[in-house]
C-alpha cells in the first residue's frame, strides 16, 4: 500500500540509523524484524506496511532533532502513540522511521485552582484521568480505548467517546500545546487560558490533524470538578427505529444526557454470549441512557428520559440503583467490540456519521448493504451524537470476503454522506478514508487542506499518504 504520488524519498541508510542512534541512544532505535513487524501495524486489521526503522525519542528536543535530520534527509515520519487508531494513522506506507511518542510519559502538573493538567503525550489516557481523579477532578474524553491510548493519540485524532453529547470530544479539553514542527522547529499554541484569541486557533487545527502537520509533545487539558453522582439507565425496543425516535423524545423532552448509546440485536446477542449480563436477547435495539452532576438531578433526569422511552414504545426499562450498577450496564456498551471480534477472525470496526434523526434510516442502510455484498455487520454507537459503528465481522477463508467487506465498506461511507452525514466521527482519516475525504469535503477544501500541509511541512515528510497528501 505505499503512495505512489510521491517523489524519490531519502534512504534509511546505515549512516541515518546511526545519526538516529546518536540522538535518542542505541537501545531506543530498533531495525530487527521483530521490532519493525510490531510496527508494521496498527488496530486497523486490512491494512499493513513496513517501517525501516522504529525510533523512540524521550525528549522534546530528541523528537526535534529526529525530525530535522528526516526533513533534510526527505525521510518519510510516520508519528505513533499507542498504535490503537483505526484508520491506518501510524502506518509507514512509504517505509522511513515510525516514531513512537510513548517515552514521553510524565505528567508535568495538576492544578485543581486552574481546573488543568499538563502532560507529555505519552501518557495514557487513563492514567491522566486518574491523577486528575486524586484531585476530585474529571478528565472528559474517554475512548474505549482509554487504557492503552495515549493523550497524544487522542489529541492527534481529536478522540471522543460516551459523553460527547453533553461535553463534546478531546478538542473541548485542550488549552494548549506543545508541538515540533517538521522542519524542527517547537512551537507553543494556547496555553492555559481559557479566554485567548490571539492568531489562528493552531491548537484546533493540531488536534484532530493526525500527525500530519506536527508531532505533539505536551498538551495543557481543561479539567472539571468530578460529578457526584453518575447514573445509567437501559430501554429495550422491538427495533431500531422505535429507539431512534426515543432519542429525538429524550431531547425534545429537555433533558442532556451524558450518556446515550444503541446496541442493534445483532450486538445485544454477541454481547449477551460473551459477557453474559443479562439482557433482553429479543429486543430489536437498546438504549443505554445517563446522567451525572448532583444526585438529585441526576435522578430527576434520569426517571424523564425512562419516560420519555416508554412513549415512544419501550418494552422494558431498567434504571440503575447505584454507580456500580450503572458501570455494570455501561459494560454492554464498552464489550460490543470485544463481544463481536469472538464472532470471526477478522473484526473491521468502522466509523460514520449521521444527524441524529436519521440514525435507524442509516442502521437500514447499513443492514442493506450488508445483505447485498454477503457479509455481516453488527451495529453499535453514540446515539446522542449520531455517530455509528457499524461492525463487520469477516472470515477471511471465506472467498472474496475481505473484497466484499471493502465494497460494503465503500458503500456505507456514501451512504453516510447521502443522508448528510460523515465519513468518520471520530477515528479520523488515516490512509483508511483518504481515498473518501473529497466526498466529504469537495475538492476546493481538500486543495486547501494540502496547502496548510505544505506550509507546515514543505517536505512533506510527516505522515505522507494521510490527510494533506494527494490522495492514493
Ligand atoms: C477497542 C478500541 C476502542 C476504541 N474506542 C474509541 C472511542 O471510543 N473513541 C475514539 O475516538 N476512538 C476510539 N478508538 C480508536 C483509538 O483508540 C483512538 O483513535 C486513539 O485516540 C488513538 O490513540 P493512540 O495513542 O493509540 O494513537 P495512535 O493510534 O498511535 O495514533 C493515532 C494517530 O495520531 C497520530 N499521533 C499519535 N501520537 C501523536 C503525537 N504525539 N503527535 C502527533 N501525532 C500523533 C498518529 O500519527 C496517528 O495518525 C478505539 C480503538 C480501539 C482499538
Amino acid at each position: 500500500m505505499r503512495s505512489d504520488h510521491s517523489a524519490e524519498w531519502g534512504a534509511v541508510d546505515d549512516g541515518v540509523v546511526e545519526k538516529l542512534r546518536g540522538i535518542v541512544g542505541p537501545e531506543h532505535v530498533k531495525t530487527d524484524d521483530g521490532a519493525v513487524a510490531a510496527f508494521s501495524r496498527d488496530a486497523t486489521p486490512l491494512f499493513a506496511a513496513r517501517p525501516d526503522v522504529v525510533v523512540l525519542p524521550g525528549s522534546t528536543a530528541e523528537v526535534a532533532a529526529v525530525l530535522r535530520l528526516a526533513t533534510e534527509r526527505r525521510i518519510p515520519v510516520t508519528p505513533r502513540g499507542a498504535g490503537s487508531n483505526l484508520a491506518a494513522g501510524t502506518l509507514a506506507q512509504d517505509g522511513g522511521i515510525v516514531l513512537v511518542l510513548t517515552r514521553l510519559d510524565r505528567i508535568l502538573e495538576v492544578d485543581a485552582d486552574e481546573l488543568l493538567a499538563v502532560v507529555q503525550t505519552g501518557v495514557t489516557t487513563t492514567e491522566l484521568a486518574a491523577v486528575a481523579a486524586q484531585q476530585g477532578l474529571l478528565y472528559v474524553p474517554d475512548p474505549g480505548s482509554k487504557t492503552v491510548s495515549t493523550v497524544g493519540g487522542n489529541v492527534a485524532t481529536c478522540a471522543g467517546g460516551l459523553r460527547g453529547l453533553k461535553y463534546g470530544v478531546t478538542r473541548n479539553y485542550v488549552l494548549g500545546l506543545e508541538a515540533v514542527l517538521p522542519t524542527g522547529e517547537i512551537i507553543r499554541t494556547g496555553g492555559r487560558l481559557w479566554k485567548d484569541v490571539a492568531g489562528y486557533d493552531l491548537t484546533r487545527l493540531l488536534t484532530g490533524s493526525e500527525g500530519t502537520l506536527a508531532v505533539v509533545t505536551e498538551v495543557t487539558v481543561a479539567l472539571v470538578p468530578a460529578p457526584a453522582d453518575s447514573r445509567t439507565g437501559v430501554a429495550y425496543f422491538p427495533a431500531l427505529a422505535d429507539a431512534g425516535r426515543a432519542v429525538a423524545r429524550v431531547i425534545a423532552d429537555g433533558v442532556v444526557p451524558a450518556t446515550l448509546e444503541f446496541l442493534d440485536t445483532k450486538c445485544i446477542n454477541a454481547v449477551e454470549d460473551f459477557a453474559g449480563l443479562g439482557l433482553d436477547r429479543t429486543a430489536g435495539a437498546l438504549l443505554l441512557f445517563g446522567d451525572d452532576g448532583d444526585p438529585d438531578t441526576v435522578a430527576r433526569n434520569l426517571e424523564r428520559m425512562a419516560q420519555s422511552c416508554a412513549k415512544e414504545g419501550a418494552t422494558g426499562v431498567t434504571l440503575a440503583q447505584d454507580v456500580a450498577a450503572s458501570e455494570a450496564l455501561l459494560t454492554a456498551r464498552r464489550c460490543s467490540l470485544p463481544a463481536l471480534a469472538r464472532l470471526a477472525p477478522v473484526t473491521v470496526l468502522e466509523d460514520v456519521g449521521v444527524p441524529r434523526p436519521r440514525i435507524a434510516e442509516m442502521v437500514g442502510r447499513i443492514d442493506e448493504i450488508a445483505d447485498r455484498h454477503g457479509i455481516s455487520v453488527a451495529t453499535f454507537g453514540h446515539a446522542g451524537d449520531g455517530n455509528l459503528h457499524p461492525t463487520a465481522v469477516v472470515d477471511p477463508s471465506d472467498d472474496g470476503a475481505i473484497e466484499r467487506t471493502k465494497a460494503a465498506i465503500g458503500d456505507i461511507f456514501s451512504a453516510a454522506l447521502e443522508l448528510g452525514g460523515t465519513i468518520t466521527g471520530e477515528h479520523g482519516v488515516g490512509a483508511a478514508k483518504l481515498p473518501w475525504l473529497a466526498d466529504r469535503l469537495g475538492a476546493d477544501q481538500v486543495a486547501l487542506l494540502s496547502r496548510i500541509k505544505a506550509a507546515f511541512d514543505p517536505a512533506g515528510i510527516l505522515n505522507p499518504g494521510k490527510t494533506g497528501s494527494p490522495f492514493p
